[in-house]
């Protein structure tokens, strides 16, 4: 399949718990966001739920296959010593033998006939993964069917795959190598839904412009790109570094490959326009992740965010500035159904602030910031920048336990990123 040029920017939210479907299913949410995403086991362990709740919200969807795990200690993914279930059940669907604690795979590990069934049995979890309702579910179907009731479709496939992955230190890594080796055999199946790579890194890799160009040949083959680069923190990174990301993406540009980030911010939302398709993160929590951390849900608690830092603050730290600044909080279609003309006002809405409504309003206003990056011109990215950072500076400055120093990176890392980029080209 030949590599198409994406003009639509994708939000897909990482689903963990089955807290978020409340969220994704209110209808004055559901046109917010372009789709939904799993970590496969999550998506392994919630099989049930999962495929249904993909039926139900009928939205386009992927399946991140989670298979750099078996790099490192399994320890990491082990609970008392043994394997979580949730990793247990997919590494009996990917076939994989059932590693003792302290033990990891190594590149050498897979011969050619074990790594074309695992990438076989890799791909195939994802394609079918909403095919086989269980017993139960099916008699559910067939009993709303009965009396007349909207029945979801009987499956639906991702709207692209991800060939197994591992995470690379440089392009000499054997993983590297073994990944390459994934993409070849890959791109021999002859499915009709597209087959992208996924490029597992640290952002060190980045910061090295032959790596760089070596990578994204290499990976340009696929029929899309999906980025996964460790330390990618938006909100910690200086001007140079982000930079760095914002060149990587506008080499990927060039391929005219469809690419998106797993996790991601507003920052990655700005680099829509020098290249980006698309971001991943989970709903408020998990806009980056290291990737030798634990894989874990994530938690989500008690926190609201701040359109205009364009980070979500702890809630008794919101309720606070908020108290002082009433006029400021928002009003989006979740947030404004309340009358806020007084402090008591505000405390009541903290007070009725759950986690279902927190999201929403996370939703709700990620959606508004993409439609206002979609109507500007690159230049007049800088100016809403601008107007968020007055807007911090005059009304949090330091006084609120609410981080905007961000914005200030985020505002320079473009200006000098376009600047640069318009000097060589002219
Ligand atoms: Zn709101």
């Amino acid at each position: 399949m030949e590599a198409v040029c994406i003009v639509q920017f994708k939000v897909f939210y990482r689903v963990g718990v089955a807290g978020e479907k409340a969220v994704l299913l209110d209808e004055r949410i559901t046109d917010s966001y372009y789709g939904i995403c799993f970590g496969a086991n999550v998506a392994c362990f919630g099989r049930n739920w999962i495929s249904q709740f993909i039926k139900t919200i009928n939205k386009p969807f992927f399946i991140d296959p989670v298979t750099y795990v078996i790099q490192f200690d399994v320890e990491n993914i082990s609970k008392e010593g043994e394997l979580k279930k949730s990793y247990s059940k997919l590494f009996s669907e990917y076939g994989l033998p059932v590693m003792e604690t302290n033990k990891q795979m190594k590149p050498t590990d897979f011969n050619d006939d074990r790594l074309t069934l695992f990438i076989q049995k890799v791909l195939d979890f994802q394609k079918n993964f909403t095919q086989s309702a269980s017993g139960s579910q099916q008699s559910l179907f067939d009993y709303a069917e009965l009396l007349g009731d909207p029945v979801p479709s009987s499956s639906k496939v991702p709207e692209f795959l991800i060939a197994p992955y591992f995470l690379f230190e440089n392009t000499d890594d054997g993983w590297y190598a073994l990944n390459l080796k994934i993409l070849a055999i890959s791109k021999q199946r002859s499915d009709d839904i597209p087959i992208y790579g996924m490029i597992c890194t640290n952002f060190d890799t980045l910061q090295k412009s032959s790596e760089v160009k070596k990578i994204i040949e290499d990976y340009s083959k696929m029929d899309g790109i999906i980025l996964w680069i460790s330390d990618l923190n938006e909100y910690r990174m200086n001007r140079d570094e982000l930079i760095s990301y914002l060149k990587f993406i506008n080499q990927l540009k060039n391929i005219k490959c469809d690419c998106i980030t797993l996790y991601g911010s507003y920052f990655s939302m700005l680099a829509s326009k020098f290249g980006l398709n698309g971001i991943s993160p989970g709903i408020g929590i998990s806009e980056f992740k290291r990737v030798r951390d634990q894989p874990t849900g994530g938690t989500f608690s008690n926190k609201y965010y701040i359109p205009e830092a364009k980070t979500m603050a702890v809630e008794a730290d919101a309720r606070t500035f908020y108290v002082d600044n009433p006029s400021t909080l928002c009003t989006c279609v979740i947030c404004k159904g309340e009358e806020i003309n007084t402090i008591k006002d505000i405390h009541s809405f903290f007070e009725e602030l759950d986690s279902t409504k927190a999201k929403s309003h996370y939703c709700m206003n990620r959606y508004l910031e993409l439609e206002k990056i979609k109507s500007l011109s690159e230049g007049e990215l800088q100016s809403i920048l601008d107007n968020d950072i007055e807007f911090c500076e005059t009304n949090i400055g330091q006084v609120y336990k609410i981080p905007f120093s961000h914005l200030f990176s985020w505002k320079s890392a473009i200006a000098k990123f376009v600047s640069e980029r318009d000097d060589t080209s002219s």
